[in-house]
């Protein structure tokens, strides 16, 4: 405030309490066209009365005319018009001399003419004008000096007045003097008026200055409080776009945590790999947005036989290109490394499928069980800096992928046995009579025939006896396979009924379908052999065939009346094919 205030002050003229506190009005005083005009229209005026005065007349100095008087005025006014003009008043002493002169060249004048009243007036005005300035030029309005310079003029009066006795009639000088004391009083009067106002202005110019330099300190205040304002406005835009972004990232992750747990749930709830990988896929490209997703996966025989190839795009011929190329791509993902990787830039000229397509970056994971990859993910995006924020959520996806696909071998492969016999591979009893229940019903259903045939090794213990157990098993296996492969080329299954009894249904097949692909299977029977070791090892089977509605209308008796057919040929010598219709009986 204090500071403030000081610098203001200088501003304005007033350092101090001294003399410099009225320059300003000194300055008016100064260099002041209208003052000076005056002052010079003054001493004109009063040169043309002096003129016209024609004083000589009347004087009692003969020496002193009209014209001398003239001619002294015209030649100050010359003189003080050229030193304001050329700007000689502001010496403060050239000045001052120069108006001392004056003043005392004027008094004397006024001394020495006779009661002329229009030149004496005039004369009188003018020096009392000269008398005001002589008192207020360049003092500052400091006391010592004002009274010097009222020293100085009352002198010059007085000596005026002193003068003038000499040169007037009694009643003259008593004017004289009267008009003296008028002029002194009336100069000292004018001076100690505009020395008031003057104060009063300065008091009201520094309570001013005071108010403007509050105003200045509040406004002062006022911007620093509207520059922090600002700044903290700044401050809360920033944090307010900040916090935008965030939501928008928790948005992002949100969304992708929500699409993500669908997809772990969906994987959870299903054994359905490809299903799993359309699921993923899917997700992957709403939740992402890349401009393509694709999953490979090799052959395998609990997930596919011929392996997996889904691709997610809108690039049609990228599409193409890519199920050409994916074997390829795989075989060299999975000999260069076992990690994920992005690819930008000109590592993406190694990826033909690209083409012309806008894709500027690709990542690739791998899928493994443990240490063996079994597959890959490729991402593709056409903004090169997708992959920047790392592969997490692929990872992570990929991983409850790899969990999924463990699952679900686990399960097939717990399916299988339960559902399969331990020794052939084929249908153990329990598994076939459930497809046999649901062969029955559907064949009641749709009234459609059913053809089931039992067939049974012929003699089989004499092959455990002669060629041992293991042998025996070999045999059996052979056995089974052969049966199997005929049941499953013609749409049919076979069970493991017994230790070397086995049982196969053809469904929509009536007996006399049925008999020659049975036939065919009996031949390859008997006509394989069985290496085990050493030893070749050939056997024949007896095989009992009967079929729904045409021989048996009853299904709960299909198998019953398929053993009986078998058990016929057992006690007929062996080695036959029985149809459980003795009229049909093929020898
Ligand atoms: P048939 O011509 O009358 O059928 O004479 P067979 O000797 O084959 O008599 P049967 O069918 O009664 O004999 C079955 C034999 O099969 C009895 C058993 O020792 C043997 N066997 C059953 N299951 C297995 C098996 O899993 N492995 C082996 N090696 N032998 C088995
Ligand atoms: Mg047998
Ligand atoms: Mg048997």
């Amino acid at each position: 405030m204090g500071k403030a205030k000081k610098e203001l002050s200088v501003e304005s003229g007033i350092t101090d309490g001294s003399a410099n506190s009225f320059d300003r009005m000194n300055d008016s005083i100064k260099y002041n066209p209208l003052f000076h005009r005056i002052l010079y229209l003054a001493n004109v005026v009063t040169a043309l009365m002096v003129y016209l005065a024609k004083l000589t007349n009347s004087s009692k100095d003969p020496k002193l005319n009209a014209m001398h008087i003239f001619i002294i005025l015209i030649v100050f006014f010359v003189i003080d018009f050229l030193m304001y003009r050329v700007d000689y008043f502001t010496s403060k002493n050239v000045f001052l001399v120069f108006r001392a002169i004056e003043i005392i060249v004027y008094e004397a004048i006024v001394a020495l003419i006779p009661n002329l009243m229009i030149v004496f007036a005039t004369l009188c005005v003018l020096v009392t004008i000269f008398s005001i300035e002589y008192m207020l030029y360049n003092t500052h309005f400091t006391k010592d000096y004002i009274f010097n310079r009222r020293f100085f003029i009352i002198i010059v009066y007085v000596a005026s007045a002193v003068l003038g006795m000499k040169f007037r009639t009694e009643t003259e000088t008593i004017c004289f003097i009267f008009t003296q004391i008028g002029m002194i009083f009336a100069s000292f009067t004018i001076v100690d008026m505009i020395i008031s106002i003057n104060e009063k202005n300065e008091r009201k110019i520094f309570k001013l200055t005071l108010e403007v330099s509050d105003i200045q300190d509040t406004n002062e205040k006022l911007i620093e409080y509207q520059k922090k304002i600002e700044s903290t406005n700044e401050q809360i835009n920033y944090q307010r776009i900040e916090m935008q972004r965030t939501n928008k990232e928790l948005a992002q992750v949100n969304k992708e945590t929500e699409a993500q747990t669908k997809v772990m749930s969906f994987m959870a709830s299903t054994f359905d790999i490809a299903k799993c990988i359309d699921v993923l896929t899917d997700s992957i490209m709403d939740t992402k947005l890349p401009k393509l997703c694709a999953i490979y996966t090799e052959p395998d025989e609990y997930i596919n036989a011929h392996g997996n190839f889904t691709v997610k795009t809108n690039y049609t011929s990228v599409e193409r290109r890519l199920r050409k190329d994916i074997e390829q791509i795989y075989t060299d993902f999975k000999s260069s490394t076992h990690k994920s990787k992005i690819y930008s830039e000109t590592e993406l000229v190694q990826f033909k499928f690209i083409g012309d397509a806008n894709i500027n970056s690709v990542a690739i994971l791998p899928l493994a069980e443990g240490q063996k990859i079994y597959g890959i993910m490729i991402i593709a995006s056409d903004n090169a800096e997708f992959f920047d924020k790392g592969l997490n959520y692929y990872e992570a996806s990929v991983a409850e992928f790899n969990i999924s696909v463990k699952n679900s071998k686990l399960y097939l492969m717990m399916q299988d046995m339960a559902h399969k016999d331990g020794l052939t591979g084929i249908n153990n009893r329990m598994y076939f009579m459930q497809l046999f229940d649901a062969a029955v019903k559907k064949a009641k259903r749709t009234k459609s025939s059913l053809s089931v045939a039992l067939y049974d090794i012929d003699k089989f213990k004499s092959v455990n006896d002669t060629y041992g157990h293991l042998a025996g098993d070999a045999v059996i296996k052979t056995v089974a396979s052969i049966g199997n492969k005929y049941a499953e080329e013609n749409g049919g299954f076979v069970g493991r009924y017994g230790g070397e009894e086995f049982l196969i249904v053809l469904p929509d097949k009536s007996e006399k379908e049925a008999l020659p692909i049975l036939e065919t299977m009996h031949e390859e029977i008997k006509n394989t052999i069985v290496k085990h070791e050493q030893d070749n090892i050939k056997v024949n089977v007896c095989i009992g065939l009967t079929s729904y509605p045409n021989i048996c209308d009853e299904p709960n008796m299909l198998i019953n009346r398929a053993d009986m057919a078998m058990y016929y040929g057992k006690e007929h010598g062996r080695g036959r094919l029985v149809i459980d219709d003795t009229e049909l009986i093929k020898e």
